[in-house]
């Protein structure tokens, strides 16, 4: 499990605040649910036969021996809040949340044991626009971030109906060549045939490659829904690619699917996984709602902002006081606190733990500094401080310190 240290967490930061501010954008409305919620949850959700629930969750008993999980993805526990709280009886709902999750996973590059999602979930929307919505949305984001080399994957799964006789032609076409399937899949062909489509054996490639494929056998309520999407997508040029083998790693999906993924992160090609999922909310107890959600990768996302060479984009401008003697550091304290009610937006560093003249600049230049202030004895005896532009080797003037604010608008361009 990572730890974000702060030289990374200024472009993880910029990446957060463009993306908060597109979700607003769209009217989509922030929530926040607990990281521990009951194991039953997860796997009534998610599905027993996922990689995510048999082999990748943290669970433990509590006290009462009560087994509960640290989640690993965000749409189980935001659904659970949504029925506990009312949120689903007649109306509509857009909500986004950002945070942790917890996989047992091998880590690696882009793969982490507690790991980053952006979430966004649409409750109560039947028609295909929405599908649209949350396409354009995180194309969006890309566009916004500079993130180039990305590509669109979209299937249909089907409504639940239309998915029994396809998994019937699905057993049997398996059935037959079970000696092409490692010991998961041949555990799964009983339980949940769908999820061998999911399999990253290489091994398996072919046999899954060549296997029927869902949109072949979609019932005329999935087929119109997907092509209302495409139609959507084509007005708007966004470019996908039709994946049929696409079934995603979790069981709860209806209809559509999709993946933003990418050649430049090696292994780790998915950026942005979702799709609908219209019978979830009613398994879980609630009402018969319509949903679709998906979830960035925080790091994958931030890694390709990287790649891409734009780095933090809202540097602050930053201040740096110097002061050397007792009387100039009581009153440099006095100043900062005065320049902090006055320019929120810098970043205004006060010299701590003295130090000489040339100690502090060193310090200044350390921290990056746009403009050192400095104020020593006589700067203290004339009610006057030091201004210096750090970056451009600019010379030091001296100004009365009635002039400061004044001066410093001027030197930060505010
Ligand atoms: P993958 O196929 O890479 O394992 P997944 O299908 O398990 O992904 P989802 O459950 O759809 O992933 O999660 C959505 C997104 O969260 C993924 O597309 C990915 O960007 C990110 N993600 C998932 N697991 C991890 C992890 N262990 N470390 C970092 N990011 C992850
Ligand atoms: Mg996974």
């Amino acid at each position: 499990m990572p730890t974000l240290l702060p030289a990374e967490l200024k472009l993880w930061q910029s990446v957060e605040s463009t993306v908060k501010k597109i979700l607003s954008n769209y009217a989509f409305q922030e929530i926040r649910t607990p990281l521990l919620e009951r194991t039953e949850l997860f796997q009534r959700t998610i599905g027993e036969q996922t990689d995510v629930v048999s082999k990748e969750m943290y669970s433990f008993l509590d006290r009462k021996e009560q087994s509960l999980s640290l989640r690993p993805e965000a749409t189980a526990g935001v659904v659970r809040a949504g029925i506990e709280h009312g949120l689903f009886h007649n109306q509509t709902q857009k909500f986004w949340s950002m945070g942790p999750m917890y996989r047992y996973e091998r880590p690696q590059k882009g793969r982490y044991r507690q790991f980053h999602q952006v979430n966004m979930e649409a409750f109560g929307y039947e028609g295909p626009g929405i599908d649209a919505e949350l396409i354009l949305l995180t194309s969006r984001i890309w566009r916004k971030l500079g993130v180039e080399d990305i590509q669109l994957e979209l299937n249909s799964l089907g409504t639940a109906e239309s998915r029994k006789g396809y998994r019937a032609i699905l057993v049997e076409y398996f059935n037959d060549r079970t000696d092409s399937l490692d010991e998961d899949s041949i555990l799964r062909l009983e339980k949940n045939p769908m999820r061998i489509l999911d399999s990253k054996n290489p091994e398996m490639a072919d046999v899954i490659h060549s296997a029927p494929k869902m949109n072949d056998h979609l019932d005329q309520e999935s087929e119109d829904h997907f092509n209302g999407l495409l139609e959507y997508l084509d007005g708007h040029r966004i470019q996908y690619v039709l994946n049929p083998r696409l079934v995603r790693g979790l069981d709860y999906y209806t209809k559509t699917v999709f993946e933003w993924t990418t050649d430049k992160l090696g292994a780790q090609a998915t950026v942005c996984g979702g799709g609908r999922y219209d019978d979830l909310v009613k398994q879980l107890g609630g009402k018969d709602v319509f949903a679709i959600g998906c979830a960035i990768g925080f790091e994958r996302l931030v890694e390709l902002v990287e790649l891409s060479g734009k780095k933090d984009q809202n540097g602050h401008p930053k201040i740096y006081l110097v002061a050397v003697g007792d009387q100039a550091e009581a009153k440099s304290s006095e100043l900062a606190e005065m320049i902090r009610d006055q320019f929120e937006d810098c970043v205004l560093e006060l010299n701590q733990d003295g130090g000489s003249f040339k100690q502090q600049f060193k310090r200044a230049d350390r921290a990056e500094s746009d403009i050192a202030l400095i104020l020593g004895d006589e700067e203290i005896e004339n009610d006057t401080i030091g201004i210096k532009l750090m970056k451009e080797g600019g010379d030091q003037e001296t100004i009365s310190q009635d002039k400061l604010l004044e001066s410093i608008a001027d030197k930060i361009g505010v």
